[in-house]
């Protein structure tokens, strides 16, 4: 690779051959399960008949909107679900995941998390006070700790038969544990469902799209939800979010998201759904690159003497890699390199911040197209022991190299400090 980056040292540069040796078996891996995923994208679109006409704009209440509604049905076919709501009217992964637990839970119902305490922003939704919560309106809460790093099928199966909805996190969120894979969350949900039929399961499926070859609702789950600015909607959709699973589930989605009575028949798109189809079909291409992102970031830093989660050969739930830098410093040299490789405000300077919804002060990297977007090359990390930098994104290996290589060369500086 010849040297734009004069801060970059010639070892880094030499480090940088090894690791993509170290990484092709991973990277073919990765490529063959994408084949198939774009395989699976495409002939949801064939099958789907979409068309020019449906990638435009309605206004207002948007009734009849054809090409929001075909969105739906093409979105369910990719990720083999009954039905879906595909929406730039979700406003992040949080509404989606919000709206589809106001949808499934009545006053006196018990919501289980199989996964341990989930992803910060939920817990506002879960057990705030003061902002009509879950708690507010009556519903029970209990969650089951992981044990090494997989769900206690055992307690599940006890607890199971209380609840109405058991909720799965597949991803890690800022915990150390490794993303659930589809068999993990199937083997789950088969055990919950043993122990109570009518139970419900549903999958937080933030930064799992694309990562295998089927999804949770392929996979035994009935409902999941995710944000279209993290891996469905490569890089591309400026906003939105999805909910996917059994039919009459996503029917009171509907109904939560507008208003009760009125259902999934209204929302507009003013602006038009051409992003979202095409970052739908960017999806297995933007993920692809992600995931080798990632693998590279986990090889780069272990060589460096460094744990990271997971390794870069095991195999992978999500896009995210762990590094642990031990101190607040290095994490800090992290973010700033990330950043100032970004191609967006690289000249910005990242700062720790009391972020709304999460319970430390966060300190986030993201020099990217769409605000927020995370499949963009972005890292962040909670400032606390023991100052984990979580990374993900990236649209592609070769930009995700070049900031990497850069925040390698400024972790390596604060050791000499
Ligand atoms: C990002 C994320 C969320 C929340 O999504 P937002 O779009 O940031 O609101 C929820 N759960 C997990 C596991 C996530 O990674």
């Amino acid at each position: 690779m010849k040297n734009y980056d004069c801060e970059i040292s010639a070892r880094l540069l030499e480090l940088d051959a090894q690791v993509m040796k170290d990484c092709a078996p991973c990277f073919e891996r990765i490529e063959k399960t994408q084949f198939h995923n774009r395989q699976r994208v495409l002939r949801a679109f064939t099958d789907n008949r979409i068309a020019a006409s449906l990638l435009g704009s309605s206004t207002g209440y948007g009734f009849g909107d054809s090409g929001r509604d075909r969105l739906d049905k093409l979105f369910a076919d990719i990720v083999g679900a009954p039905d879906a709501l595909c929406r730039t009217n979700f406003m992040s992964g949080t509404h989606a995941l919000s709206v589809a637990l106001f949808a499934l839970l009545r006053p006196g119902d018990l919501l289980l998390c199989a996964t341990g305490a989930p992803y910060d922003t939920l817990r506002g939704v879960i057990g705030g006070s003061g902002v009509g919560s879950l708690a507010e309106f009556g519903v029970g809460y209990e969650q089951l700790e992981m044990r090494n790093g997989a769900i206690d099928l055992a307690a599940l199966a006890a607890a199971a038969p209380r609840a109405k909805v058991v909720h799965i996190q597949r991803s890690r969120g800022y915990a150390a544990r490794a993303a659930l894979s589809c068999g993990e969350i199937e083997q789950a949900a088969a055990v919950a469902k043993k122990a109570n039929p009518n139970v419900t399961v549903m999958v937080d499926n933030c930064y799992g799209e694309f990562c295998e070859s089927r999804e949770p609702t392929a996979a035994g789950a009935d409902l999941m939800a995710g944000s279209l600015i993290k891996n469905a909607g490569g890089a591309v959709a400026q906003t939105g979010g999805y909910v996917a699973g059994r039919a009459d589930l996503v029917e009171l989605c509907g109904h939560r998201l507008t208003a009760p009575g009125t259902g999934r028949e209204l929302g507009s798109s003013p602006a038009g759904l051409r992003e979202t189809y095409l970052g739908l079909y960017f999806a297995p291409c933007v993920v692809e690159q992600a995931l080798k992102t990632s693998v590279y970031a986990a090889r780069l830093f272990s060589l460096l003497g460094y744990e990271t989660s997971p390794a870069f050969d095991a195999p992978r739930g999500d896009i995210v890699t762990a590094v642990r830098l031990k101190t607040p410093a290095k994490l800090i040299a992290f973010c700033e390199a990330v950043q100032a490789r970004s191609p967006v405000d690289s000249f910005a300077a990242p700062e720790p911040w009391p972020m709304p919804g999460y319970e430390c002060d966060i300190i986030m990297a993201a020099g990217a197209f769409t605000a927020g977007s995370s499949i963009e090359l972005s890292c962040d990390a909670p400032l606390r022991e023991p100052y984990d930098v979580y990374m993900q994104g990236g649209v592609h290996l070769d930009y995700s190299r070049a900031a990497l290589l850069y925040a390698a060369q400024r972790v390596l500086t604060e050791e000499k400090k």
